[in-house]
């Protein structure tokens, strides 16, 4: 199984993947984690992308598509993936679909998680996570025991600088006019399921299993 999660940044859609991933035994593809990976590291990749990223711009979708051409050359994505995060521009929908036609393979599904901007701001910026495990928290609707410790590790909990307010108006915009028209794109062909992204992560879930399943 094919999926493609499509949804303004703060949609919730890095926690529905990995909800979904653990689910169906599929691994879970996200670009952004991709990069902030290679940030971490300190690779040649990583430098590149570490400005525009920390301003909330996109990073190029040359720098982009190869990343995720290598990605899914591995094995792993054999019995199927999940995109999160890709593609955000038409240019990268295309070229996905050169490289799912050649190998044989098409999308399943494109999920839309639909919240308005006011809910997305405010989820965005009471976002933290944990520099070392990666687990993800929310002052308010999902709170770490102790805060600002991670619940798994006690490592301090940090502020993605892209989270950060004058960095959030930016993604929006870049959404708006990139990515936002990939909905029409895929609906296109019939492949688009709008799903309601307000509420707990385990109902959200509930309603994407629902379409998954034909109901
Ligand atoms: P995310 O965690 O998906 O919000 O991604 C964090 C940041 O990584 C984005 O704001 C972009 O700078 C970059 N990024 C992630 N995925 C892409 C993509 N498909 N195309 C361009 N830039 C991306
Ligand atoms: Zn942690």
């Amino acid at each position: 199984m094919i999926l493609v999660l499509l949804g303004p940044p703060g949609a919730g859609k890095g926690t529905q993947a990995k909800l979904i991933a653990a689910e169906y035994g599929i691994p879970h593809i996200s670009t952004g984690d991709m990069f902030r990976d290679h940030k971490a590291r300190g690779t040649e990749l990583g430098k590149k992308v570490q400005a525009i990223m920390d301003s909330g711009g996109l990073v190029t979708d040359d720098i982009t598509n190869e990343m995720v051409r290598d990605r899914l050359g591995r094995a792993d994505v054999s019995s199927g993936f999940i995109l999160d995060g890709y593609p955000r521009t038409t240019a990268q929908a295309e070229f996905l679909d050169g490289v799912l036609t050649r190998a044989g393979r098409k999308i399943d599904r494109v999920l839309s998680y639909e919240v308005d901007e006011e809910l997305v701001v405010e989820r965005i910026s009471g976002r933290r996570s944990c520099p070392k495990c990666g687990a993800v928290y929310h002052v308010s609707q999902n709170p770490p025991k102790v805060t600002g410790h991670c619940d798994k590790d006690d490592t301090g909990l940090v502020q993605r600088d892209d989270d950060k307010p004058e960095n959030v108006k930016k993604r929006m915009h870049e959404y708006a006019s990139k990515t936002a028209p990939l909905k029409a794109f895929y609906a296109g062909r019939g492949l688009v399921s709008e799903i309601d992204g307000v509420g707990s992560p385990e109902g959200i879930l509930a309603a994407t299993k629902m379409v998954l399943a034909g109901k």
